[in-house]
């Protein structure tokens, strides 16, 4: 600003270091979005992610959804303790992770639940060899540097845009019921969605209530 001091023009300015600040916004950004576990992309940035794909799949731009959960993770809990359990899921972050291209994008959902976007999924044959060599990288068990070594595999659940899915919540949700049958058919296994699946769960959702309603 020019100022008149004592008969004088004086030009007076003000600066104000916000690198502090712009580094904690970045942060509190960072930390909204991400697992602090381990360090992944966090469920809110895996949908705003997918729906881009899910966009891009609809003017012709192929996507695919893998769904992956942890077989009997309780169980881990029980037998070794929680934080062997966390050093289950950070190791579970470093495989996943390993075994994708550039532009795929592996999530944690929550508990032992995780995302894998694949960004190029255009044919059924190419998530079906995605999800087998991601059940293969949970064989091997878990070092948690304790001594102990733990067997945990993965069911995986996989579903392609716009072939099984038009919308976010569809695709989404047709992983889910493929990762059903995953774990149905006896878990460490991979299934692809088919027309069909959804009514199968029905069936047998109805027959467990009806063999509650009899007993
Ligand atoms: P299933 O094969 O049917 O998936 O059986 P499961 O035992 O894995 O059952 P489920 O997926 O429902 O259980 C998830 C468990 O993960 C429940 C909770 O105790 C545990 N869990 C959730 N978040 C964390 C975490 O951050 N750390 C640890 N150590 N355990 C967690
Ligand atoms: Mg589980």
């Amino acid at each position: 600003r020019n100022i008149d001091y004592r008969g004088r023009k004086i030009r007076i300015s003000c600066l104000v270091d916000l690198r502090e600040r712009k580094a904690h916004e970045e942060r509190i950004r960072h930390l909204g979005q991400h697992d602090p576990l381990t360090g992944l992309p966090n469920r809110a940035l895996f949908t705003e992610t997918l729906a881009s794909y899910v966009d891009r799949a609809n003017r012709g731009w192929g996507c695919a959804v893998v769904l992956v959960d942890l077989d009997h993770f309780k169980d881990v809990n029980d037998l070794y303790g929680h934080p062997a359990g966390d050093e289950v899921i950070r190791e579970t972050a470093r495989r996943l992770t390993r075994e994708l291209g550039p532009q795929d994008m592996a999530a944690r959902l929550g508990g032992d639940e995780f995302a894998v976007i694949f960004a190029n999924g255009h044919f059924e044959a190419q998530i079906e060899d995605f999800s087998r060599r991601l059940v293969e990288a949970f064989r091997k068990p878990f070092d948690t540097g304790q001594g102990e070594r733990i067997k945990c595999g993965i069911s995986v659940g996989g579903a392609l845009c716009p072939d099984h899915a038009a919308t976010l919540e569809e695709l989404i949700g047709r992983a889910d019921v493929a990762l059903y049958h995953a774990k149905k058919s006896g878990r460490s296994t991979f299934r692809i969605y088919r027309k069909g699946m959804d009514e199968l769960i029905e069936k047998r959702r109805a027959l467990e209530a009806d063999i509650e309603r009899g007993l």
